[in-house]
């Protein structure tokens, strides 16, 4: 919530209102607006519903809740873009990002190469998870943290930082502890109590959108993360349910524009999983980078036909170069470094 003061508000009536904010558990933060008011934010989703008659607090002009108009996320308290930091590599600073490697460590052979060749090609970020959310308990689920260890090797290989699922607030620290970003996947953008574990790490976090979640739900969910101290969250765009099924998901190019508008946090593309088919992968990578999207995330496996995930939609490394060209065309087009 958060709490506009009374131009002529006292300090000590600001600090009556920060000690009762901070008596609830809030992590409070005092910041003056480009009027010179006193704006008081406090972070605790219990204080939505407390009982407290903050307006009535001496020196308190309004009080706004943090759902509409007041999101450390949004827009309306931030203009600036964030940037944000994954090892030596910035997104959202003006420049193309490009995320690339397999859905799943499968091996330290597959990953290793897979890592070798999308670094030579270009990208800047590795992906590859070693913990699977799969739609049936019986489907591989990955190679756990013995995934997480191959994948610090292709780090140290290869020079690029790598990103990484975590499906359990149990394992946060962990995944955290060896990835240089954590992400939350399309099933668990609702996930609150992981949200809230992701945003108490200082990792940053790739927040994919939820398959059926609304661009609001997807910002309040970027909400949960920076709300618990942790503001380097990047938004991912990967496809929505529709009605027709002629790709995996629909691709909701709208969203891109629609989410930059309203947060300051960099919004990525998910070409592959948005589609699941490796025919449409440049097509809806190049129109993301057209929209406005900061950076793209693309599957590249050396052998898609023996993926163990998503092979359909994963590209070879040479089909991966090739894309890369062609992104840094459209990226020059549209003025993106
Ligand atoms: C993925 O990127 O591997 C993944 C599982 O994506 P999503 O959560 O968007 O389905
Ligand atoms: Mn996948």
């Amino acid at each position: 919530m958060i709490i506009l003061m009374h131009m002529d508000a006292t300090e000590q009536e600001v600090a009556t209102v920060v000690e009762r904010l901070r008596s609830f558990g809030a992590d409070v933060s005092v910041t003056i607006d480009e009027g010179g008011r006193t704006v008081v934010n406090g972070s605790v989703e219990s204080l939505l519903h407390d009982e407290a008659p903050w307006d009535s607090f001496p020196g308190v002009e309004r009080v706004v809740p943090v759902v509409r108009g007041g999101r450390r996320v949004g827009r309306e308290l931030e203009s600036e873009n964030t940037v944000v930091e994954v090892g030596p590599v910035s997104i959202g600073d003006g420049t193309l990002t490009v995320v690339a490697g397999p859905c799943a460590v499968e091996s330290r052979d597959q990953l290793v190469e897979t890592a070798e060749l999308v670094a030579v090609a270009g990208a800047q970020i590795l992906r590859g998870d070693a913990f699977k959310p799969r739609t049936s308990p019986y489907s591989f689920q990955g190679l756990g943290k013995a995934g997480l260890e191959i994948l610090a090797e292709a780090r140290s290989l290869t020079g690029l930082p790598f990103v990484a699922e975590v499906i359990d607030p149990r394992d946060v620290e962990m995944v955290a502890s060896y990835a240089d970003m954590v992400r939350i996947g399309t099933r668990n953008m609702s996930n609150h109590a992981l949200l809230r574990e992701v945003g108490r790490q200082s990792k940053p976090v790739m927040l994919k959108r939820g398959r059926a979640a609304t661009v609001e739900e997807w910002i309040d969910a970027a909400e949960y993360v920076h709300s618990e101290g942790n503001p380097h969250v990047v938004l991912v765009e990967r496809g929505v349910r529709g009605f027709d099924n002629s790709a995996r998901n629909t691709l909701d190019i709208t969203a891109v524009p629609v989410a930059k508008t309203l947060t300051h946090l960099p919004v990525m593309v998910d070409p592959s999983h948005a589609s699941g088919r490796k025919d449409l992968v440049g097509a809806l990578a190049r129109a993301a980078v057209a929209v406005g999207a900061d950076g793209v995330m693309v599957d590249v496996h050396p052998a898609p036909g023996r993926a163990l995930v998503d092979g359909p939609q994963a590209l070879l490394p040479a089909e991966f170069a090739q894309l890369m060209t062609e992104l840094r065309a459209v990226a020059d087009a549209v003025g993106l470094r």
